[in-house]
Protein backbone atom coordinates (compact mmCIF):
# COMPACT_ATOMS: atom_id res chain seq x y z
CA UNK A 1 0.00 0.00 0.00
CA UNK A 2 1.09 4.04 -0.54
CA UNK A 3 -0.44 5.75 2.17
CA UNK A 4 -0.61 9.58 2.05
CA UNK A 5 -2.55 11.52 4.70
CA UNK A 6 -3.46 15.06 4.49
CA UNK A 7 -4.55 13.83 8.42
CA UNK A 8 -3.14 16.32 10.52
CA UNK A 9 -3.67 18.93 13.27
CA UNK A 10 -6.88 19.99 11.41
CA UNK A 11 -9.56 20.25 14.11
CA UNK A 12 -12.78 19.45 11.55
CA UNK A 13 -14.33 16.90 13.89
CA UNK A 14 -16.21 14.51 11.12
CA UNK A 15 -18.66 13.62 14.11
CA UNK A 16 -19.97 16.60 15.17
CA UNK A 17 -23.76 16.25 14.51
CA UNK A 18 -23.52 12.77 15.94
CA UNK A 19 -22.89 13.60 19.08
CA UNK A 20 -26.12 14.93 20.57
CA UNK A 21 -28.74 12.11 19.19
CA UNK A 22 -26.26 8.86 19.25
CA UNK A 23 -27.25 6.25 20.86
CA UNK A 24 -23.62 4.63 20.72
CA UNK A 25 -21.73 8.21 20.27
CA UNK A 26 -17.87 7.82 18.75
CA UNK A 27 -15.56 10.08 20.76
CA UNK A 28 -14.73 13.51 19.27
CA UNK A 29 -12.35 12.61 16.66
CA UNK A 30 -11.68 9.01 15.33
CA UNK A 31 -8.93 8.97 13.16
CA UNK A 32 -7.70 6.68 10.09
CA UNK A 33 -3.70 5.05 11.51
CA UNK A 34 -2.20 4.29 8.08
CA UNK A 35 0.80 2.41 9.23
CA UNK A 36 -1.92 0.35 11.43
CA UNK A 37 -3.60 -0.09 8.46
CA UNK A 38 -1.00 -0.98 6.00
CA UNK A 39 0.04 -3.70 8.35
CA UNK A 40 -3.69 -5.01 8.43
CA UNK A 41 -3.61 -5.42 4.84
CA UNK A 42 -3.27 -8.37 3.17
CA UNK A 43 -2.80 -9.85 -0.91
CA UNK A 44 -3.93 -7.37 -3.45
CA UNK A 45 -4.98 -4.83 -1.12
CA UNK A 46 -1.42 -4.38 0.32
CA UNK A 47 -0.65 -3.04 -3.38
CA UNK A 48 -3.29 -0.06 -3.51
CA UNK A 49 -2.88 3.94 -3.49
CA UNK A 50 -4.84 4.83 0.07
CA UNK A 51 -5.23 8.53 0.47
CA UNK A 52 -7.00 9.86 3.13
CA UNK A 53 -8.11 13.57 3.12
CA UNK A 54 -9.83 15.68 5.73
CA UNK A 55 -12.78 16.86 3.28
CA UNK A 56 -13.89 16.49 -0.42
CA UNK A 57 -17.05 17.22 -2.43
CA UNK A 58 -17.34 12.74 -3.23
CA UNK A 59 -14.67 10.43 -2.94
CA UNK A 60 -16.48 8.63 -5.67
CA UNK A 61 -16.33 11.43 -7.98
CA UNK A 62 -12.66 12.26 -6.90
CA UNK A 63 -11.85 8.52 -8.34
CA UNK A 64 -14.13 8.42 -11.29
CA UNK A 65 -11.71 11.29 -11.94
CA UNK A 66 -8.76 9.57 -11.36
CA UNK A 67 -9.53 6.74 -13.05
CA UNK A 68 -10.11 8.54 -16.54
CA UNK A 69 -6.51 9.60 -16.09
CA UNK A 70 -5.02 6.28 -14.79
CA UNK A 71 -3.13 4.97 -17.78
CA UNK A 72 -3.99 0.70 -18.20
CA UNK A 73 -3.63 0.13 -22.55
CA UNK A 74 -4.67 -3.27 -23.72
CA UNK A 75 -1.71 -5.60 -22.79
CA UNK A 76 -1.03 -4.25 -19.27
CA UNK A 77 -1.00 -5.43 -15.89
CA UNK A 78 -4.18 -4.17 -14.45
CA UNK A 79 -2.95 -1.61 -12.40
CA UNK A 80 -2.86 -1.19 -9.17
CA UNK A 81 -6.31 -0.50 -7.45
CA UNK A 82 -7.03 3.16 -5.44
CA UNK A 83 -8.39 4.05 -1.83
CA UNK A 84 -10.19 7.29 -1.19
CA UNK A 85 -11.12 8.03 2.32
CA UNK A 86 -12.61 11.31 3.59
CA UNK A 87 -13.29 12.35 6.99
CA UNK A 88 -15.88 14.52 5.91
CA UNK A 89 -18.00 14.59 2.35
CA UNK A 90 -19.67 17.89 1.50
CA UNK A 91 -21.19 16.27 -1.99
CA UNK A 92 -22.04 12.56 -1.04
CA UNK A 93 -24.02 10.75 -3.36
CA UNK A 94 -26.07 7.68 -3.08
CA UNK A 95 -27.78 5.74 -5.99
CA UNK A 96 -29.41 8.21 -8.70
CA UNK A 97 -27.95 11.43 -7.57
CA UNK A 98 -29.60 10.75 -3.94
CA UNK A 99 -27.54 12.95 -1.09
CA UNK A 100 -25.41 10.39 1.67
CA UNK A 101 -24.90 11.81 4.93
CA UNK A 102 -21.43 10.78 6.06
CA UNK A 103 -21.24 12.69 9.03
CA UNK A 104 -22.14 9.43 11.64
CA UNK A 105 -19.89 6.91 10.00
CA UNK A 106 -17.03 6.42 7.48
CA UNK A 107 -17.37 7.56 3.55
CA UNK A 108 -14.77 6.29 1.36
CA UNK A 109 -14.32 4.89 -2.22
CA UNK A 110 -12.42 2.01 -3.77
CA UNK A 111 -11.44 1.78 -7.14
CA UNK A 112 -10.31 -1.40 -8.48
CA UNK A 113 -9.87 -2.30 -12.46
CA UNK A 114 -11.79 -5.55 -13.84
CA UNK A 115 -10.44 -6.60 -17.13
CA UNK A 116 -13.41 -8.34 -18.15
CA UNK A 117 -16.10 -7.31 -20.92
CA UNK A 118 -19.71 -5.55 -19.83
CA UNK A 119 -21.60 -8.47 -20.24
CA UNK A 120 -19.06 -10.49 -17.36
CA UNK A 121 -20.08 -7.64 -14.68
CA UNK A 122 -23.96 -8.42 -13.52
CA UNK A 123 -24.11 -9.59 -10.18
CA UNK A 124 -21.05 -7.29 -9.27
CA UNK A 125 -23.34 -4.63 -7.36
CA UNK A 126 -24.35 -7.50 -4.94
CA UNK A 127 -20.44 -8.87 -4.89
CA UNK A 128 -19.78 -6.00 -3.44
CA UNK A 129 -22.55 -5.67 -0.82
CA UNK A 130 -21.90 -9.01 0.25
CA UNK A 131 -18.21 -8.32 0.69
CA UNK A 132 -18.63 -5.29 2.95
CA UNK A 133 -21.64 -7.54 4.92
CA UNK A 134 -19.16 -10.08 5.70
CA UNK A 135 -15.87 -7.86 6.26
CA UNK A 136 -18.52 -6.84 9.32
CA UNK A 137 -18.60 -10.72 10.07
CA UNK A 138 -14.61 -11.05 10.32
CA UNK A 139 -14.37 -8.06 12.38
CA UNK A 140 -16.90 -8.81 14.89
CA UNK A 141 -18.86 -11.92 14.35
CA UNK A 142 -21.50 -11.01 16.78
CA UNK A 143 -22.07 -7.98 14.38
CA UNK A 144 -21.69 -9.14 11.20
CA UNK A 145 -24.15 -11.93 11.90
CA UNK A 146 -27.03 -9.31 12.47
CA UNK A 147 -26.18 -7.66 8.83
CA UNK A 148 -28.37 -8.86 5.98
CA UNK A 149 -28.80 -7.31 2.51
CA UNK A 150 -31.64 -5.66 0.75
CA UNK A 151 -31.33 -6.01 -2.72
CA UNK A 152 -29.34 -5.13 -5.17
CA UNK A 153 -26.60 -4.12 -2.23
CA UNK A 154 -27.83 -2.12 1.08
CA UNK A 155 -26.63 -3.73 4.43
CA UNK A 156 -29.63 -3.57 7.30
CA UNK A 157 -29.80 -4.52 10.74
CA UNK A 158 -33.49 -5.27 11.50
CA UNK A 159 -34.42 -3.19 8.17
CA UNK A 160 -32.69 -0.28 9.36
CA UNK A 161 -29.70 0.85 6.66
CA UNK A 162 -26.66 0.22 8.11
CA UNK A 163 -24.62 0.95 5.22
CA UNK A 164 -25.29 2.18 1.14
CA UNK A 165 -22.61 1.64 -1.66
CA UNK A 166 -22.31 3.41 -5.24
CA UNK A 167 -20.85 1.67 -7.68
CA UNK A 168 -19.56 3.66 -10.82
CA UNK A 169 -17.88 2.34 -13.97
CA UNK A 170 -14.94 4.23 -16.19
CA UNK A 171 -14.45 2.04 -19.11
CA UNK A 172 -10.93 2.06 -20.24
CA UNK A 173 -11.15 -0.42 -23.19
CA UNK A 174 -13.32 -3.36 -24.95
CA UNK A 175 -12.41 -5.62 -21.88
CA UNK A 176 -11.23 -3.28 -19.11
CA UNK A 177 -13.03 -1.68 -16.67
CA UNK A 178 -12.49 0.77 -13.70
CA UNK A 179 -15.26 -0.11 -11.00
CA UNK A 180 -15.47 2.63 -8.28
CA UNK A 181 -17.39 1.07 -4.94
CA UNK A 182 -18.21 4.29 -2.93
CA UNK A 183 -19.76 2.87 0.61
CA UNK A 184 -20.88 5.09 3.42
CA UNK A 185 -21.03 2.96 6.48
CA UNK A 186 -22.57 4.22 9.60
CA UNK A 187 -20.73 4.06 12.73
CA UNK A 188 -23.10 5.42 15.42
CA UNK A 189 -26.87 5.19 14.98
CA UNK A 190 -27.77 8.75 14.87
CA UNK A 191 -30.99 10.12 15.95
CA UNK A 192 -31.08 13.41 14.58
CA UNK A 193 -30.24 11.84 11.28
CA UNK A 194 -33.27 9.75 11.56
CA UNK A 195 -35.28 12.48 12.11
CA UNK A 196 -33.95 14.83 9.47
CA UNK A 197 -33.99 11.34 6.57
CA UNK A 198 -37.72 10.78 7.95
CA UNK A 199 -36.09 7.11 8.04
CA UNK A 200 -34.60 4.58 10.70
CA UNK A 201 -31.39 3.94 10.94
CA UNK A 202 -28.20 1.68 11.85
CA UNK A 203 -24.76 2.05 12.92
CA UNK A 204 -21.64 -0.24 13.78
CA UNK A 205 -21.62 0.51 17.23
CA UNK A 206 -25.24 -0.40 18.71
CA UNK A 207 -24.32 -4.18 18.23
CA UNK A 208 -20.68 -3.73 19.62
CA UNK A 209 -20.13 -3.40 22.90
CA UNK A 210 -16.52 -3.89 22.59
CA UNK A 211 -15.93 -1.27 19.45
CA UNK A 212 -12.93 0.42 20.47
CA UNK A 213 -12.84 3.92 19.74
CA UNK A 214 -9.04 4.35 18.73
CA UNK A 215 -8.50 1.70 16.34
CA UNK A 216 -11.62 0.73 15.54
CA UNK A 217 -12.31 2.61 12.13
CA UNK A 218 -8.56 1.37 11.19
CA UNK A 219 -9.24 -2.52 11.62
CA UNK A 220 -12.71 -2.44 10.21
CA UNK A 221 -11.28 -0.55 7.20
CA UNK A 222 -8.62 -3.18 6.87
CA UNK A 223 -11.26 -5.46 7.43
CA UNK A 224 -13.07 -4.02 4.50
CA UNK A 225 -10.67 -3.50 2.00
CA UNK A 226 -9.20 -7.09 2.16
CA UNK A 227 -13.05 -8.43 1.75
CA UNK A 228 -13.26 -6.43 -1.49
CA UNK A 229 -9.71 -7.47 -2.92
CA UNK A 230 -10.65 -10.67 -2.01
CA UNK A 231 -14.37 -10.22 -3.96
CA UNK A 232 -12.36 -8.94 -6.79
CA UNK A 233 -10.17 -12.19 -7.65
CA UNK A 234 -13.27 -14.36 -7.06
CA UNK A 235 -15.00 -12.40 -9.51
CA UNK A 236 -12.55 -11.93 -11.91
CA UNK A 237 -12.29 -15.88 -11.96
CA UNK A 238 -15.80 -16.77 -11.67
CA UNK A 239 -18.63 -13.98 -11.38
CA UNK A 240 -21.09 -13.76 -9.71
CA UNK A 241 -22.68 -16.90 -9.11
CA UNK A 242 -20.39 -19.13 -6.25
CA UNK A 243 -21.45 -16.12 -4.33
CA UNK A 244 -24.77 -16.48 -4.88
CA UNK A 245 -25.73 -18.84 -2.22
CA UNK A 246 -23.90 -16.59 0.79
CA UNK A 247 -25.65 -13.48 -0.64
CA UNK A 248 -29.19 -15.41 -0.31
CA UNK A 249 -28.27 -16.47 3.67
CA UNK A 250 -28.23 -12.96 4.20
CA UNK A 251 -31.33 -11.96 1.76
CA UNK A 252 -33.69 -9.53 4.16
CA UNK A 253 -36.92 -9.72 1.78
CA UNK A 254 -37.37 -13.00 0.27
CA UNK A 255 -40.41 -14.71 0.60
CA UNK A 256 -41.57 -11.55 1.20
CA UNK A 257 -43.66 -8.76 -0.35
CA UNK A 258 -42.27 -6.10 -1.54
CA UNK A 259 -42.44 -3.31 -4.69
CA UNK A 260 -40.36 -2.08 -6.82
CA UNK A 261 -39.77 1.77 -7.17
CA UNK A 262 -38.84 4.48 -9.75
CA UNK A 263 -38.52 7.99 -8.92
CA UNK A 264 -41.06 7.04 -6.52
CA UNK A 265 -43.27 5.23 -8.40
CA UNK A 266 -44.50 1.62 -7.92
CA UNK A 267 -43.31 -0.05 -11.00
CA UNK A 268 -43.76 -3.65 -10.08
CA UNK A 269 -45.46 -5.80 -7.30
CA UNK A 270 -45.06 -9.42 -5.92
CA UNK A 271 -43.40 -12.03 -3.65
CA UNK A 272 -39.19 -11.69 -3.75
CA UNK A 273 -37.86 -14.86 -4.68
CA UNK A 274 -34.47 -14.35 -4.01
CA UNK A 275 -31.76 -13.73 -6.52
CA UNK A 276 -30.78 -15.98 -9.61
CA UNK A 277 -26.88 -16.39 -10.35
CA UNK A 278 -26.33 -13.32 -11.94
CA UNK A 279 -27.57 -11.11 -9.14
CA UNK A 280 -31.10 -10.60 -10.85
CA UNK A 281 -33.86 -9.81 -8.14
CA UNK A 282 -36.56 -12.91 -9.17
CA UNK A 283 -39.81 -11.21 -8.31
CA UNK A 284 -43.26 -13.17 -8.34
CA UNK A 285 -45.95 -11.23 -9.53
CA UNK A 286 -49.41 -11.96 -10.83
CA UNK A 287 -48.19 -12.48 -14.19
CA UNK A 288 -45.32 -14.98 -13.77
CA UNK A 289 -41.86 -14.26 -12.34
CA UNK A 290 -39.76 -11.65 -13.63
CA UNK A 291 -36.19 -11.10 -13.55
CA UNK A 292 -35.15 -7.54 -12.39
CA UNK A 293 -31.91 -6.46 -13.11
CA UNK A 294 -30.27 -3.73 -10.74
CA UNK A 295 -29.84 -0.61 -12.68
CA UNK A 296 -32.52 1.91 -11.58
CA UNK A 297 -35.02 0.75 -9.03
CA UNK A 298 -35.28 0.18 -5.57
CA UNK A 299 -37.05 -2.47 -3.64
CA UNK A 300 -39.32 -1.94 -0.76
CA UNK A 301 -40.94 -4.26 1.67
CA UNK A 302 -45.13 -3.66 0.84
CA UNK A 303 -45.90 -2.49 4.16
CA UNK A 304 -43.24 0.46 3.68
CA UNK A 305 -44.87 3.56 1.92
CA UNK A 306 -43.67 4.95 -0.62
CA UNK A 307 -40.32 6.75 -0.57
P1 LIG B 1 -32.10 1.89 -2.82
O1 LIG B 1 -32.99 0.81 -2.36
O2 LIG B 1 -32.31 2.25 -4.24
O3 LIG B 1 -30.67 1.68 -2.48
P2 LIG B 1 -32.10 4.11 -0.98
O4 LIG B 1 -33.17 5.11 -0.73
O5 LIG B 1 -31.65 3.33 0.20
O6 LIG B 1 -32.65 3.17 -2.07
P3 LIG B 1 -29.37 4.93 -1.71
O7 LIG B 1 -29.01 5.54 -3.00
O8 LIG B 1 -28.76 3.62 -1.37
O9 LIG B 1 -30.95 4.89 -1.69
O10 LIG B 1 -28.99 5.94 -0.56
C1 LIG B 1 -29.44 7.27 -0.56
C2 LIG B 1 -30.56 7.41 0.45
O11 LIG B 1 -30.10 6.93 1.71
C3 LIG B 1 -30.96 8.86 0.68
O12 LIG B 1 -32.03 9.18 -0.15
C4 LIG B 1 -31.34 8.90 2.16
O13 LIG B 1 -32.71 8.60 2.33
C5 LIG B 1 -30.60 7.74 2.76
N1 LIG B 1 -29.41 8.14 3.53
C6 LIG B 1 -28.62 9.23 3.40
N2 LIG B 1 -27.63 9.22 4.29
C7 LIG B 1 -27.77 8.07 5.00
C8 LIG B 1 -27.05 7.47 6.05
N3 LIG B 1 -25.94 8.01 6.58
N4 LIG B 1 -27.51 6.28 6.53
C9 LIG B 1 -28.58 5.69 6.01
N5 LIG B 1 -29.31 6.21 5.01
C10 LIG B 1 -28.91 7.39 4.51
Amino acid sequence: MTASSTDSTDSTDPTDSAHSAASSPLPPVWRIDPVRLQAALVDDARQWQCELVQETGSTNADLVQACRRAPWAEGDMPPAGMLRLAYRQTAGRGRQGRPWQGQAGMTFSVAMPLALPPARLAGLSLAVGLALAEALNDFDARLGKAVDLKWPNDLQIDGRKLAGILIESVPAGPQRVWTVVGIGLNLVRDAAMEAALGRSLAGVTECMDGFDPLHGPTDLLAAVLNRLAAMRSAFLADGFAPMARRWSARDAYRDQPVRLLHDGAVQAEGMARGVDHEGHLLLETASGLQRIASGEVSLRPADEGVR
